[in-house]
């Protein structure tokens, strides 16, 4: 009754005109478009329920509570039901986490979770990707979500990962990956930000990944790749709850990546 006052009279005029024409006067009402449905989500990272918002025009991308996107609930989604990070006793780095991402894991009792910030202070630690100073096999698991597409030297990079894990110990890592694109595409010489934003679809992007190009990297580098299209074993309609499917454009793939370290 209350919303139905605060309905001005000319808007309340133009319905009831518009009702006549979709015919509810026959005693059907109109019906309502599938958009205008009302929809509530389930935060995967943080718990919340309600309906996310737009995000760079994308509906329903994120989270109000923790800022989370649609990757990032899908990785904790995977991570709750498909490796044992909620439940072992494990030793995990993140590098650069979103922030609800890095609550979630650090509530975990099971983890000793440490941070790694590129901004000083921002993390639990500075670590420069390329020269990590840990000493060799000394994490069980890390993270590197969306963060090879900045570093010059990714190659630098994956074999550091390599080194500090544990023999069986496992990265889970994704880059932008265009659907469709065949060819790894990078130049060093190009470093403008307008430049940049051109030639890799974003200011601080140094190259654009193909799938055969991660994969040979991180072959090169020792690890055993395996690429698990989460999404496609998911029911459609536990991806619509938690909104995990992120539409882009042009569209990326938004497989996980999970590369192991050999155990010998
Ligand atoms: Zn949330």
């Amino acid at each position: 009754m209350r919303a139905r006052l605060l309905v001005p009279i000319v808007l309340r005029a133009a319905l009831a005109t518009s009702s006549i024409l979709l015919g509810a006067g026959c005693g059907r009402s109109a019906p309502k478009a599938a958009s205008e449905e009302p929809v509530v989500h389930v935060c995967t990272v943080c718990g919340a329920t309600e309906t996310f918002a737009t995000f760079n025009n994308r509906k329903h991308a994120l989270c109000s509570k923790c800022a989370s996107k649609e990757r990032h609930r899908l990785l904790v989604h995977y991570f709750e039901h498909e490796t044992p990070l909620l439940r072992d006793k494990l030793d995990v780095l993140q590098f650069s986490p979103e922030k609800g991402e890095a609550e979630f894991l650090r509530k975990q009792a099971n983890l000793k979770y440490v941070t790694s910030e590129y901004d000083p202070g921002k993390g639990d630690i500075r670590l420069d990707i390329t020269a990590i100073d840990q000493p060799e096999a000394s994490w069980d698991v890390v993270i590197v979500y969306h963060i090879l597409e900045h570093i010059i030297d990714d190659r630098k990079a994956m074999s550091e990962l390599f080194r500090i894990l544990r023999p069986g110990g496992t990265m889970y890592l994704q880059v932008p990956l265009e659907t469709g694109r065949t060819e790894l595409y990078e130049d060093a010489t190009i470093v403008g930000k307008k430049e940049r934003n051109k030639a890799f679809g974003q200011w601080d992007h140094v190259r654009r990944y193909s799938a055969q190009g991660l994969k040979s990297r991180l072959e090169e580098a020792g690890f055993v790749v395996e690429v698990v299209d989460y999404l496609a074993k998911l029911d459609p309609a536990v991806i619509t709850k938690h909104s995990m499917s992120a539409k882009f454009n042009p569209p990326l793939d938004e497989q996980i990546w999970v590369a192991k370290k050999p155990v010998r």
